[in-house]
């Protein structure tokens, strides 16, 4: 029989009644249900340029492998400057000739249909996703692809609609952009791009992250099926040399960059003087800040939500933990607990909540940073669990006793590693949510209505959620403040990055 323990409450202010753990020990276990969709993958991915996949000019390929268990899945074509050539001077051609010319209200028909092929495809870009990066099928399944559908939605919905963007003004698009875009959300961070450039009328060439491009290039596969005219968009694929051949290439009117704040500096430092109008959309290390009056249980699935999302490699993950102090203990037993309840494992099974680390040598970075918090001597918190024998894996890490000083508060770590801070007034709060180079998104957790209108007035961050963590629309525009880049994507004000005004 499970076992109903009652602890001491240590501050029953918190909850309001003692906290109860039901201990259910090796009672029941989940039968495992892995995902059965067939993902239609190929064994090689050429690139797509003008409507048609065809192999990189030097020959050269690499392999794309599965993290969650080390298996090559299939050879990706290496792009190189010869090939990035050819995409420009196929989008530059679709523009001047077809897309850059053509009603709103038809270039809307095209970005529809690719959205609803997507949705017809929806499980099989699913497992597609989860099988290239690692994210738990329950996130790819019910998260990025509907969500990748959704911007392409929305976006065919303004292409008509474009002089409302900004009202009093004619827009214009600005011709070829080239965007770059990391591993995290491949297909999502790719509709982020594409959708709102070509309902504004650009023609794209664009470029996935070198361990995730199979979803980039399946998408090649819908574009050809919806009839999109030739060029419209481009894809890419290959390493860092590919992505600088892209941003600095003199074709390109726009370039829209999503990855780390260093990679962001030398594509800003490699255009500084040219005409190019650029978007970055860097690094993160938010702040999630619960206060004392807060909604204690739901604040703990918000914490957990918010750091281990997609194993943490989220951009706006919620990497600080800022606990008001008379909370601070009650909060820290109950996410234990919590966190103790997730299951980490084979990312296609639907019960895993934790699947695996996208690379070899994320785990790495991961497993540095985690070893420098221990060193700097900060109190690590990990669950007990058994970890898959092969495939690149990382306990749920909660780390106390850190301060502002620590390395693991301030570099972003990107894999599931959530730094604790305490605090006692609402002002230390602030100053110390805003005492970083970052900032992107931040969470505050708190009863009181006017408590969130200040804090969303101070916090120097994009985007700031009350109440709940990590939600996300089309319509809402997303981006940063100071060192997380600038531009926004989704709504009105991302597709102004997008034109110019006449
Ligand atoms: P990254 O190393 O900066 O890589 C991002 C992309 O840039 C990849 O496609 C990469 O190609 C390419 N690249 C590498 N060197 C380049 C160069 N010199 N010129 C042009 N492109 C180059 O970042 P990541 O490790 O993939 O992604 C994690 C980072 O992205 C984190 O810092 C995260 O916070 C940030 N991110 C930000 C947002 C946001 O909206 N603000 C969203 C998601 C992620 P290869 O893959 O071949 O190296
Ligand atoms: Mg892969």
């Amino acid at each position: 029989m499970p076992t109903l323990t009652r602890k001491k409450q240590s501050n029953p202010r918190a909850s309001g009644r003692p906290a109860a753990e039901l201990i259910f020990g090796d009672l029941w276990e989940f039968d495992p249900a892995p995902e059965t969709a067939d993902p239609k993958l190929k064994a090689r991915y050429d690139l797509f340029i003008n409507n048609k996949f065809v192999p990189p000019k030097s020959g050269k390929y690499f392999d794309s492998i599965n993290p969650a268990n080390e298996k090559k899945i299939a050879e990706i074509a290496y792009a190189q400057a010869a090939d990035v050539d050819a995409a420009y001077a196929a989008a530059k051609k679709a523009y001047d000739t077809v897309w850059g010319k053509m009603p709103g209200k038809e270039r809307a028909k095209y970005i529809y249909r690719i959205a609803r092929l997507l949705q017809d495809r929806a499980r099989e870009f699913a497992v597609a996703e989860t099988i290239d990066g690692g994210k738990p099928i329950k996130e790819s399944r019910d998260f990025d692809v509907p969500m990748a559908a959704a911007h392409f939605f929305y976006h065919a919905g303004w292409a008509d609609k474009l002089d409302y963007v900004a009202p009093g003004r004619k827009v214009a698009p600005l011709g070829v952009v080239g965007q770059v875009i990391p591993w995290n959300f491949p297909l999502l961070m790719l509709a982020w791009k594409i959708a709102p450039a070509i309902a504004m009328g650009n023609c794209v060439v664009i470029k996935p992250a070198e361990t995730t491009s199979i979803t980039a290039l399946k998408l090649g596969e819908i574009f050809q099926a919806a009839g999109l005219p030739p060029g419209v968009v481009n894809i890419v694929s290959g390493f860092g040399d590919t992505g600088a051949a892209i941003m600095t290439h003199p074709t390109a009117a726009k370039v829209a960059f999503t990855g780390s704040t260093e990679v962001g500096k030398i594509i800003m430092r490699s255009i500084a003087g040219t005409e190019k109008k650029m978007t970055m959309e860097l690094g993160g290390k938010a702040a999630n800040i619960v206060f004392d009056d807060a909604p204690i249980d739901q604040a703990v699935e918000g914490i957990v939500n918010g750091i281990f999302f997609n194993q943490g490699h989220v951009c706006c993950a919620g990497s600080r933990l800022l606990v008001h102090e008379p909370v601070a203990e009650a909060v820290l037993t109950k996410l234990k607990t919590r966190i103790k309840m997730l299951r980490i494992g084979d990312p296609l099974d639907k019960n895993t909540d934790i699947g695996a680390i996208n690379s070899k040598e994320q785990l790495k970075t991961i497993q540095r940073l985690v070893a420098i918090g221990v060193k700097e001597g900060a109190t690590m918190f990990q669950p007990k669990c058994d970890l898959p024998a092969k495939g690149y894996y990382f306990r749920p890490t909660v780390f106390s006793d850190v301060t502002m000083s620590h390395q693991i508060a301030r570099e972003e770590i990107f894999g599931p590693v959530l730094s604790v801070l305490t605090f006692r007034t609402l002002d230390e709060a602030v100053e110390k949510a805003n005492n970083t180079a970052y900032g992107l998104s931040a969470g505050v957790w708190t009863d009181k209505g006017s408590r969130i209108l200040k804090m969303s007035t101070e916090l120097k961050a994009g985007v700031v959620w009350a109440n709940t963590y990590n939600k996300f629309d089309p319509t809402s525009p997303f981006g940063g403040y100071k060192e997380s880049g600038f531009g926004r994507e989704g709504g009105r004000q991302g597709l102004l990055d997008y034109c110019k005004l006449v």
